[in-house]
């Protein structure tokens, strides 16, 4: 994924996925955004087979992963199933623009 943004603190390099005004870590109002390289590792992964919502019932359910990214951020994003914990994933991004893990 190309677009991935992520807060990071450039006091102390602490980098997290949604922008505060100050870093969590050491309280600094010097935060900015990067991008991040789209790479990481599933942290938890589970396959919903119950769709809250029609159009989200497909058959053999859909994948919904924590990935750690390279960077540091824990996400919370789509995932292909079939993915174990521990897992390299790349993320890349669904026609709606939200993010999904596929193995890589
Ligand atoms: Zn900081």
């Amino acid at each position: 994924m190309s677009g991935l943004r992520i807060a990071s603190c450039t006091a102390c390099g602490h980098r997290w996925q949604f922008r505060r005004a100050a870093c969590p870590a050491c309280a600094s109002q010097s935060v900015t955004e990067v991008t991040a390289g789209g790479k990481g590792t599933i942290w938890s992964v589970t396959t919903v087979l119950r769709a809250p919502l029609p159009e989200l019932d497909v058959p053999g359910g859909y994948g919904i992963a924590l990935v750690t990214l390279d960077e540091g951020p824990r996400i919370m994003c789509r995932a292909e199933t079939g993915l174990a914990i521990g897992d390299r994933v790349a993320i890349g991004c669904d026609d709606d623009g939200l993010p999904r893990a596929s193995r890589g």
